[in-house]
């Protein structure tokens, strides 16, 4: 079904200006060094993404603005300005230098989303140290690959998640301290190696010389999921700054007088470079809730604290569709101006739907964790395909380009979604995975793993993935990590993993599965089997469903199939299959 364009009014009239009022001009002339100017460098020189988030408005009018509003489980509320997170992230940077942290070493963090999370990103940054912001959902597995991996000195947590990292903690030599932050008082005493975040910020020293980073020196890493292996962390430097604070500006258009609310949480990548660092460079307050999804109280939020912009998801905004319009109308939303929605596609019914009831379409824009920053986006003065995920941003050139990465494809023709590199906020590497790293680039693209189309007016059109990466809910599931957790449970021989349909989460996973002799199949081993790779990894990577097969499809070196597997599934076409083992 073709869906009618929205036309949008011509940006003269609108209330706010538009930070980008003119797509074309601004893609010819765009510079990202002219974005340089408008951030401030360290005094010294050198650039420090924790520097331009929050202290450099320390020196100006925005110094007792609020930076922080959290909403907090149990009616909790906070409140911090910029020169509050100045002094506390100052006051959490001499804590990592008290325990030997330096420029380089890995610093992770593993806790809900409360101030102190912030405040301790932030402080990282300050020490020259490299963020790893660790989804508070993970489960033993999906931490210890991480912590591991990256080799992280020390761990920020709470009380309520030690236990997990307690679990794992005899295969992490590299990490020597634990910071424990207490924030709703539970009953908790330190054991050796664990400081307590209040005790030790009660007596840390309130000034902080940043460390003079460079721009090219690495900042934070995201882990992401690949077809192949475990996930590796995509590194970025102190430069992605420059694309946060552009992409914060000019498509989430946000301007000082915003109250900006990302529903995302910092264990992923839209949680840190648009929950974090783009809207505070460009100095606007931002509400994080520590509460997740339930829709009266996200409409109860917008209307509390009167948020402009919002940037969310499709998997929240389809489940804010099955409560319907009567809900939205218990609320006064008057407040927002401009909706912005990531991660999956962004199916047309919910931009219809979201123009209808709140009075303005969700913008849908795309990017991923490599990129670091948004690529291709719907704008505020641009019409919207419904379906569409928009036109490149300014300074970025994305192409459709075929099998051989060799030729561009015109109009209409469905391919690989390729960028041409650099542009500032792209990792700079995987983490020990160098030629990993190097494999996603040829002839000058960088080669997203997406499938896509343009259209004859630029507007691209997300087809589906190159690879056999899920997305659930909008975090991306790798089938080798789910697997490799499937036949650690005593009852699984081998598994083989895919993502169905799902009508709000986009995919969930299935898993096949074959039993080890002397287990039988049962509808209890399988609930047994989900819980067991939710406890490792978490409910996202969990299998929805579990099927138990005789034996897995296999190419006759042993690999399972998940291609056939799906196409079984799904009732698609089998392909090749003359690698099929007999
Ligand atoms: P992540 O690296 O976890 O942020 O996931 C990035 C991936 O999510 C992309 O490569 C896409 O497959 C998918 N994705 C993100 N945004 C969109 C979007 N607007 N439309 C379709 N897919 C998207």
């Amino acid at each position: 079904m073709k869906y009618k364009t929205i036309t949008k009014d011509n940006p003269q009239n609108f209330k706010v200006r538009p930070n980008l009022y003119n797509y074309e001009a601004m893609r010819k002339d765009f510079k990202w060094e002219d974005i340089h100017k408008e951030l401030d460098f360290l005094p010294g020189g050198g650039l420090n993404l924790a520097y331009e988030a929050i202290d450099r408005h320390t020196k100006n009018d925005k110094k007792n603005k609020i930076a922080l509003i959290w909403d907090g489980k149990n009616n909790k509320e906070e409140k911090y300005t910029f020169q509050d997170m100045s002094r506390l992230s100052n006051q959490f940077a001499n804590i990592l230098d008290s325990l030997g942290v330096k420029k380089g070493d890995r610093v992770f963090t593993y806790l809900d989303r409360v101030p102190e999370l912030y405040i301790s990103i932030i402080g990282i940054a300050k020490t020259g140290a490299i963020i790893g912001p660790l989804f508070s959902a993970f489960g033993t597995e999906a931490i210890k690959d991480r912590l591991s991996d990256s080799g992280a000195k020390v761990l920020i947590t709470s009380p309520q998640l030690l236990a997990n990292v307690d679990a794992v903690k005899k295969d992490l030599p590299e990490l020597k301290h634990i910071i424990i932050v207490n924030k709703h008082n539970v009953p908790y005493s330190p054991k050796e190696n664990e400081i307590v975040y209040e005790k030790a910020m009660a007596g840390a020293k309130t000034e902080y010389n940043i460390c003079s980073t460079d721009k090219e020196d690495f900042s934070i890493m995201h882990y992401t999921s690949g077809t192949t292996g475990k996930p590796k962390g995509a590194a970025h430097v102190h430069e992605a700054i420059v694309g946060h604070y552009a992409t914060a500006k000019y498509v989430l258009d946000l301007h000082s007088e915003d109250i900006y609310w990302c529903t995302a949480d910092p264990g992923w990548v839209t949680g840190t470079s648009y929950g974090i660092f783009g809207p505070w460079a460009n100095g606007v307050t931002q509400l994080v809730s520590e509460i997740g999804f339930q829709v009266h109280h996200w409409y109860d939020l917008i209307s509390k604290y009167k948020v402009t912009v919002w940037y969310t998801a499709p998997t929240a905004i389809r489940m804010l569709m099955k409560y319907g319009e009567k809900e939205v109308k218990k609320h006064n939303l008057s407040s927002l101006r401009y909706i912005n929605s990531v991660g999956e596609p962004l199916n047309p019914e919910a931009v219809i739907w979201s123009r209808e009831v709140f009075g303005m379409a969700f913008h849908d824009n795309w990017w991923q964790t490599e990129t670091g920053c948004i690529q291709i986006a719907n704008y505020a003065v641009q019409d919207i395909k419904p379906g569409s995920m928009g036109r490149p941003f300014p300074g970025v050139k994305a192409a459709i380009i075929n099998d051989n990465f060799t030729q561009e494809l015109p109009a209409g023709e469905e391919g690989h979604l390729c960028l041409k590199y650099p542009w500032p906020s792209m990792f700079r590497t995987y983490w020990n995975k160098k030629d990993l790293y190097n494999s996603r680039f040829k002839n000058g693209w960088y080669i997203t793993g997406d499938k896509a189309r343009m259209d004859n007016e630029g507007y691209f059109h997300f087809v589906g993935r190159a690879d056999d990466v899920m997305n659930v809910a909008g975090h991306l599931v790798g089938p080798f990590e789910v697997e490799s957790a499937l036949v650690e449970h005593p009852a699984v021989a081998e598994a083989g993993v895919i993502g169905i349909p799902d009508p709000i989460r986009m995919e969930v996973v299935k898993a096949f599965v074959s039993l080890r002799e002397g287990f039988e199949p049962s509808e209890k081993l399988k609930l047994d089997i989900k819980k067991f790779v939710a406890e490792k990894l978490d409910a996202n990577a969990a299998p929805k469903e579990i099927e138990i097969l005789k034996t897995l499809p296999k190419t006759r070196s042993g690999k399972i199939m998940r291609r056939l597997l799906k196409a079984r599934e799904l009732g698609l076409p089998e392909g090749d299959t003359s690698t099929l083992e007999e």
